[in-house]
């Protein structure tokens, strides 16, 4: 029984959790840092929003959602709960350094302080010791909630001084059931596999380009298995969703779970596939690509993603997958 109210609308979802920090606060044995772990879109900023209200309702026994505290926490403007999410690619030294900065300035205020960091994983090696030395010597009634897709991807330093809340992913079944019952059906196992969050998923869903994203998926399965086709033909004939940084990795991710279907196929588990809708494609690709071939694919399109992330040029990284994929420079190192 959670008797702090206001944390119902995690329970049925994230019970465990929820029930454990409830506690705590009530036992006064919040602990200084969390690494709060899960997969994207399941819930983790408005967990930490959550917990940072807990300390900071300007109601007695409740997080109340609407005083004015709650408010600015939700809109990320309360002066006591400092937010850090990565600028480009990573989270910098000098990012810590403004947090630690700004919490020292208000030193002598009793009220609890909380800071958050969003893809704590993407901290650099010089902002991961910096928050060290914070974590080393934590201030009183301070609290940092490190929000990250996989704890492993922290320095072992960092995870050892905080207590790690691992959320619980939601089933396939119930986010496909959730789709289904707001009317998607079509794209509903695609986007289960695309995102725990069903309101990415339905903003996916009710995008235009989402559906041609999802053809051109098939268009480039297609364009592999055709000898006289060219791949990169998708490339010319699709500027807009070539030019979105989004809209690329939507399309890689959608290529991966297209993959990942084939490969269900040739081992034999035809039940839970995410391109349910497009079996004739899944089934003739099943019948050309081996077990390696599916999975060398997977590899190069994980390449493909890393490379963008790091700011490689996007065409020369699109021609290179067509290329590879098709096998014309298997082996070949990537600049
Ligand atoms: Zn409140």
């Amino acid at each position: 029984m959670v008797s702090v109210h206001g944390w119902e609308r995690f329970l049925e979802d994230q019970s465990k959790i929820t029930r454990f920090i409830a506690n705590s606060y009530l036992k006064n044995r919040l602990v200084h840092a969390y690494i709060l772990e899960g997969a994207k879109g399941i819930g983790k900023l408005s967990f930490a929003k959550n917990f940072a209200k807990m300390l900071l309702c300007e109601s007695d026994d409740r997080i109340c959602g609407s005083c004015r505290s709650c408010q600015l926490i939700e809109n990320e403007k309360h002066v006591n709960v400092y937010m850090i999410r990565p600028e480009g690619n990573s989270i910098k030294k000098e990012q810590i350094q403004a947090l630690q900065a700004e919490f020292s300035k208000k030193a002598a205020e009793n009220a609890p302080k909380v800071y958050i960091i969003e893809d704590a994983e993407k901290m650099s090696v010089s902002a991961a010791n910096s928050l060290l030395k914070f974590l080393e010597e934590p201030m009183k009634n301070t609290y940092a909630l490190l929000l990250t897709e996989n704890k492993e991807m922290l320095l072992p330093t960092i995870r050892s001084r905080a207590v790690v809340l691992t959320f619980t992913p939601m089933s396939r079944e119930k986010l496909i059931e959730q789709y289904k019952s707001v009317g998607i059906h079509q794209y509903a196992p695609i986007l289960a596999s695309l995102t725990q969050s069903l309101n990415e998923g339905i903003r996916w869903s009710e995008s235009e380009q989402f559906s041609s994203v999802v053809s051109l998926v098939l268009k480039t399965e297609e364009c592999l298995l055709k000898v006289k086709m060219d791949p990169s033909i998708i490339l010319i004939q699709n500027p807009e969703i070539f030019k979105n940084r989004e809209f690329q990795l939507l399309y890689l991710n959608l290529l991966i779970i297209y993959y990942r279907d084939v490969l269900k196929i040739k081992l034999g588990k035809n039940d839970d596939l995410s391109f349910e809708a497009y079996t004739t494609s899944l089934c003739e690709s099943s019948e050309v690509n081996t077990i390696s071939d599916c999975l060398r694919k997977i590899q190069i399109i994980l390449d493909t993603e890393k490379r963008l992330r790091a700011n490689a040029n996007v065409m020369l990284c699109f021609d290179q997958l067509f290329l590879r994929m098709k096998g014309g420079i298997e082996g070949c190192n990537m600049p």
